[in-house]
């Protein structure tokens, strides 16, 4: 997988923050999905997982602190892997534990975390009462401060990171019909209080899909996604049926469902019978049945993004269509490309990945050599030739093209095969 050529200035035109789903159009996540199959690649090996640790320290961001205000499983364990992987120290600072009950405000935090040497703030906040995310981006624009503000769910309205994870994974399943403008896929569940679903329908938009919403009557998808999904001419449906009785004939590529966002529901508790009725209308509207199980396709994967409740009932773990787990690996490798593109989307990374990336020699002779980059002398000046000079021989071999593309920093020169012949006269 070839290493951006963007420059640095270009990069932080891109992004200086993770703030809101819409804030990374079409091209900014293929950009970023690029850089997570990259990350992937590279965690495949132990050589690869070498040069990602490297990243941060050499960056010189090494420490990133995590604030949630809400439970958190699967974001925080996969935001502090992905630092680990990539070098850093991920510290987790709850919010209960900071300063912020005895009254700080945003602004102040970010302060005081900048000044303490810390180089990202990950955020989790899950009440409704105000976007701390806007209060700590500002603070970083307003003081100038080269501060990566990571919005890691807010209320019940965005959820940024899970939005690209989720199309990442969409892709990594049926590219030709998301980049075709030709995916069809249900949302269904807590359409009101989802925040995955609401960035997800957000996020969509420039792949054009074909969105059912499916949910009991009381559950209604927010207006305001429906005027965004209008405004951006998304063909999209409302329907209120037992998923059981339309998954058959929906056809859909992926079923996306969530559970009932208990935590972030208002009156939940209040009314224990009226409560209770929800939950039991949750299970047949959006619920996995056994009915629904045996009558969806099976070209229909089924997307969650976890935690779950009784909507996915535990059998349903080992069924073919489900692909959670693979939404939570992908996690994994978009949080390390979004770390990797704010900090170090720049050459000289580049460099010191390709000193110590490995690479095998197949001499003229025969000989099958397991090297590194920096082995590498000089490479043939003919654009489609892999042929390559090992610093300790006089010799000429041959690598991978792949290996070849990656190798933009040695020098030129002929091989023997495409050394120009000079005039005889
Ligand atoms: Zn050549």
């Amino acid at each position: 997988m070839p290493f951006s050529t963007f420059t640095r200035e270009e990069h932080e035109m891109l992004f200086r923050h993770v703030g809101y789903a819409r804030d990374f159009d079409k091209s900014l996540q293929q950009r970023i999905f690029k850089r997570a199959r990259m990350m992937r690649e590279y965690s495949a090996t132990e050589a690869g997982r070498e040069s990602l640790r490297k990243i941060l320290p050499l960056k010189n961001k090494r420490n990133h602190v995590l604030m949630f205000k809400g439970q958190s499983t699967r974001t925080a364990s996969t935001f502090i892997a992905s630092i680990l992987n990539l070098g850093g120290n991920a510290v987790p600072l709850g919010w209960d534990a900071s300063s912020m009950v005895k009254g700080e405000m945003v602004p102040a935090m970010v302060r005081t975390l900048y000044a303490a040497g810390y180089s990202s703030l990950i955020i989790r906040y899950d009440d409704n009462d105000r976007d701390v995310i806007a209060e700590a981006i500002s603070t970083c624009e307003e003081f100038g401060l080269d501060f990566f503000i990571v919005n890691a769910g807010l209320a019940n309205r965005e959820h940024p990171t899970q939005m690209l994870l989720d199309i990442f994974t969409a892709e990594e399943r049926f590219r030709e019909k998301l980049l075709g403008e030709n995916l069809r896929i249900i949302c269904a569940g807590d359409l009101a209080y989802s925040r995955t679903i609401q960035s997800l329908a957000v996020g969509l938009q420039e792949y054009k899909p074909k969105i059912s919403f499916v949910s009991q009557p009381e559950i209604l998808i927010p207006k305001w996604v429906k005027k965004e999904l209008n405004a951006a001419n998304i063909h999209f449906s409302e329907i209120h049926e037992p998923l059981e009785n339309i998954i058959g004939d929906l056809k859909a590529d992926i079923c996306y469902m969530t559970r009932l966002q208990t935590n972030l529901r208002k009156d939940w508790g209040r009314n224990p019978a009226a409560d209770e009725k929800l939950q039991r209308d949750f299970l047949l509207y959006s619920g996995m049945t056994g009915k629904t199980a045996a009558k969806a396709p099976a070209t229909t994967l089924f997307m969650h993004p976890k935690p779950s409740g009784p909507e996915w009932p535990e059998w349903f773990e080992k069924d073919p269509r489900n692909i959670s787990v693979e939404q939570i690996v992908n996690g994994l490798h978009i949080r390390k490309a979004l770390y990797y593109e704010r900090f170090a989307g720049d050459d000289d990374i580049e460099i010191e990945l390709g000193r110590i990336m490995p690479v095998t020699f197949h001499s003229a002779g025969g000989d099958v050599v397991a090297t590194t980059a920096a082995e590498i002398r000089a490479i043939c000046s003919h654009d489609t030739c892999a042929a390559v000079k090992l610093r300790q021989s006089d010799e000429w071999g041959k690598i991978k093209p792949a290996e070849r593309a990656l190798l933009r920093h040695k020098p030129f020169m002929f091989c023997p095969e495409h050394r120009p012949t000079l005039p005889t006269k």
